[in-house]
């Protein structure tokens, strides 16, 4: 097919060429020795545009002429291919809830192509839900409408906090149905079907490198290893036993950072197998996630882990140490069988995750960290205290800077404070957090750099606007209605989460009461 005129024009085969893969280019459920399958996407009856990243679109190249153009629709519904192209579906294992799985690899994601962008940067264009691959299993290859909406808007909200992410592109209305038993009741539902055009240097998770490991396959994990670090981690020198090392420690402290920023914003992930854990270490894989309103370490908004809650909130930071640990053994073949780089890796994830948390959390308490202080006292007591109630975690820590900016201690909870309760504040607490505001609130008069340079920063490093699970769930409701409205709106305020937006006030509300219990708000299923 031709090329409109702003379509991209330059793809390249990184990963295909330097690694094997399998010729067989049927979609038939199989084993697969080798890093990827040739496999083209299903293309689907009626493919729209539903919703468009542009500032992305633009690191990639692509204007709004591109966005209108219905051979761009057709391109990210898997329907057409733009020249270059040579989608494939890539084979990782991995370690589920604990255990390992064997084979997964993408059983819906179909990577369409490594696209150059106009600074020369690589960009893996991958589109999720776009049919079956040899790695479907029983699954239909597709997604559906609300969880695709939840990883569009998630990604890009990800971004504009700053934590590192993958990204969608755009979202794609299939016009066909697919059949999801969403509470897995034995009662099977259509919705409607989508496709998220997903974009990231590389998709690549632990998984990828513990499966071949796992079949004891050293030459194809040797040849994955040294093509992840020659092309993405390529200070760190040539492939060489020195090299596997710094390779393990570099992805720990980049994965301890991501965790240490999940836990700083209240981020909770909800399935963090090591088939979701990106080697680059970015967010991946968006489904059952959630955002801390109230501070409850055992929160899970996933439906599937409410009795063991091994990816509740307080455990994430455990679990992406637990996950490295996989990782190290799978590269024990490189370390010529030394356990020594593994201890190290886990070390470096330790650490990053401590100075990353120390950092995060002063920030938002508007604190220059200093080690003879007893700021890491402060953020403690804070932590305990915001447990025990409900108070509404994002709106107190954002409005935590109007304190910040008066003159002397507040001798009384501020009205706004006092509003980001969910129930009558017991008078305990209520002391007790007055007492805490007054302690902070004279460290804070001792930055240097000034109480109100120290508030300003505040509300850089705290952000007005989330994606709490009850704003995607109303977006959604719409858009089963057909009305992209609020998806759009939501889009455009959680670009900017620093800013104060007063016309969008309310999207920056404390949950309301109707969707304490409602699935989608406080609850998701798996099922997407
Ligand atoms: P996830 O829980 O989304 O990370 O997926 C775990 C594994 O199941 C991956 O190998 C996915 O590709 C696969 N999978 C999930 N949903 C589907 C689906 N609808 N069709 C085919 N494979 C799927
Ligand atoms: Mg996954």
């Amino acid at each position: 097919m031709s090329l409109p005129a702003s379509a991209p024009r330059r793809f390249v085969r990184r990963f295909l060429d330097a690694l094997p893969g399998d010729p067989d280019t049927a979609r038939t459920s199989r084993q697969v020795h080798a890093l990827w399958s040739r496999v083209d996407p299903t293309p689907v009856a009626e493919p729209r545009l539903l919703a468009w990243s542009q500032p992305l679109a633009a690191e990639l190249g692509l204007d709004d002429a591109a966005r209108d153009d219905a051979r761009t629709t057709a391109v990210l519904a898997g329907n057409a291919l733009w020249d270059g192209m040579a989608p494939y579906a890539a084979c990782y294992g991995g370690h589920q809830f604990g255990n390992w799985a064997g084979q997964l690899g993408d059983g819906r994601a179909i990577t369409l192509g490594e696209l150059v962008g106009p600074d020369g940067r690589v960009h893996e264009l991958q589109l999720k839900g776009a049919g079956p691959t040899p790695y479907s299993r029983r699954g239909d290859g597709r997604a559906v409408l609300r969880s695709s909406i939840r990883e569009f808007l998630c990604s890009e909200a990800m971004a504009a906090l700053g934590v590192p992410t993958t990204r969608a592109l755009s979202l794609i209305g299939t016009g066909e149905q697919v059949v999801r038993d969403m509470f897995y009741d034995g009662n099977p539902q259509r919705e409607p079907g989508a496709i998220v055009c997903r974009v990231a240097p590389s998709f690549l998770r632990f998984g990828n490198f513990e499966l071949p490991s796992s079949r004891g396959d050293v030459p194809l994990l040797r040849q994955l290893t040294d093509f992840t670090i020659g092309t993405f981690f390529p200070e760190l020198g040539a492939p060489g036993p020195a090299t596997y090392e710094a390779f393990l420690r570099e992805v720990a402290a980049r994965t301890g950072r991501l965790v240490a920023q999940w836990q700083a914003h209240g981020f909770v992930h909800g399935v963090v197998n090591t088939d979701n854990m990106s080697i680059l270490g970015l967010t991946i894989d968006y489904g059952p996630y959630g955002w801390i309103e109230p501070l409850d370490y055992q929160f899970t908004p996933n439906t599937t882990d409410f009795r063991e809650r091994r990816y509740a909130f307080g455990n994430q930071p455990t679990v992406g140490m637990w996950n490295l640990a996989r990782l190290g053994e799978a590269l024990l073949p490189l370390f010529g069988g030394r356990e020594a780089p593994i201890e190290e890796g886990l070390a470096h994830y330790q650490e990053a995750f401590r100075e990353m948390a120390t950092d995060l959390y002063c920030r938002r308490l508007g604190l220059t960290f200093d080690a003879h202080s007893d700021d890491t006292t402060i953020i403690h007591e804070l932590q305990t205290w915001l447990q025990e109630a409900e108070v509404d975690v994002i709106l107190w820590l954002r409005r935590l800077s109007h304190v910040a900016r008066m003159p002397s201690a507040p001798t009384a909870m501020p009205a706004d404070l006092l509003a980001c309760w969910y129930a009558a504040p017991e008078p305990g607490h209520l002391a007790r957090g007055l007492a805490w505001l007054q302690r902070w609130h004279a460290r804070v008069r001792a930055e240097t750099r000034g109480q109100a340079a120290a508030a300003d920063a505040m509300d850089r490093a705290n952000p007005k606007f989330v994606l709490r699970n009850w704003l995607a769930q109303e977006a959604i409701d719409a858009a089963h209605g057909g009305d992209l409205r609020k998806a759009h709106r939501l889009l455009g305020v959680l670009r900017r989460p620093y800013d104060d937006q007063p016309e969008h006030e309310d999207l920056a509300q404390k949950r309301p009461d109707w969707a304490r219990h409602k699935p989608g708000c406080a609850t998701l299923s798996c099922s997407s």
